[in-house]
């Protein structure tokens, strides 16, 4: 049966060592990281998630600045928040959490944010960079994702890969990742005709989709590794994924469990790219290769 990969045990340490960078920076005389986060409107989960990445700032040491609009703020609003906060200079990162309410069009909005700033991955500059070879600042749950697999000691160059999901947040960008770390990468999503024979090709299944049982146990090859990203919550209450666990573990080598697998991989990441902007900010370091 299939080893377990222990994404909080993973992330917690990613989150000491960007703690321990932090304090260092303290040391030689400079100021903490800033994280500013934007939140529009009352989502429950989008507060949930807000306060987590919060405690976790708060927690390594870095300054987090919260920005509460009401579910009725205009676009104008917005976009002079976002120019005020590109503009300061205690802030090293600017979060956008989404969804917005339904008058906004996230699309523009974060186009407005500094690329420089842009800690979660989102602006067209960075993911363009990815696409290019040349990453700067990362999509934070494919940057969580590979972390895991490296962490784990799993080499995946020359493997297949097939990622199930195609959305900007997770599988475009992390098909990126995975062609850069040399996999063979099939991208699957609502139009695949034949998911299964994908899916059972794979070397690395990543599932990102948020539909409980998609993919179904049998179907994963046996020894791959397994990354499940979907969250979804069951009747009873229950965290699940979007892949049937206990009949994928049988046949896997390594699997991600839902919940404490990508989940706390994202906000980890997140600390990583607001201290890697602060540095670069700073002239500690630079994002040129
Ligand atoms: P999304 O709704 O934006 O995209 C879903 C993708 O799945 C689309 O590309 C769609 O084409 C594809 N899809 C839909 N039905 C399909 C089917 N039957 N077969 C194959 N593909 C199908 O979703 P998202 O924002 O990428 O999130 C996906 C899941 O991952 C959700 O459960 C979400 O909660 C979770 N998620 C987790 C984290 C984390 O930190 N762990 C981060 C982001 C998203």
């Amino acid at each position: 049966t299939a080893r377990i990969i222990d994404g909080k045990a993973i992330a917690a340490q990613v989150r000491d060592q960007v703690t321990e960078q932090v304090s260092q920076r303290r040391n030689t005389g400079h100021r903490a990281p800033g994280l500013a986060v934007i939140l529009v409107g009352s989502d429950p989960a989008s507060h949930v998630y807000v306060g987590k990445k919060h405690q976790a700032c708060e927690a390594a040491g870095i300054a987090s600045f919260r920005h509460e609009l009401p579910e009725d703020a205009s676009l104008h609003e917005l976009e002079t928040l976002i120019d005020k906060l590109n503009d300061d200079e205690q802030v090293d990162g600017i979060l956008l959490q989404l969804p917005l309410p339904p008058h906004l069009n996230a699309n523009p909005l974060l186009e407005r944010i500094r690329p420089d700033k842009d800690v979660d991955g989102f602006h067209p500059y960075n993911l363009g960079r990815l696409a290019q070879r040349m990453p700067l600042l990362r999509p934070c749950t494919p940057k969580g994702i590979m972390t895991l697999l490296e962490q784990s000691g799993l080499k995946v160059q020359g493997l297949d890969a097939t990622i199930v999901g195609a959305s900007n947040i997770v599988g475009r960008p992390l098909a990126l990742e995975l062609m850069l770390a040399g996999c063979t990468t099939t991208v699957c999503h609502r139009f695949t005709r034949n998911l299964e024979e994908h899916v059972r090709r794979a070397d690395l299944l990543v599932v990102a989709v948020g539909k409980p049982g998609l993919v179904k146990g049998d179907w994963v090859k046996e020894g791959a590794i397994v990354i499940d990203v979907g969250i979804n919550r069951t009747a009873d209450g229950k965290l699940v994924g979007d892949v049937e666990f206990e009949r994928a573990a049988e046949r896997a080598a390594c699997i991600t469990p839902v919940p404490g697998g990508v989940g706390p991989m994202t906000v980890a990441s997140l600390l990583e790219n607001t201290l890697l902007a602060a540095d670069v900010h700073d002239g500690l370091t630079t994002l040129d290769h």
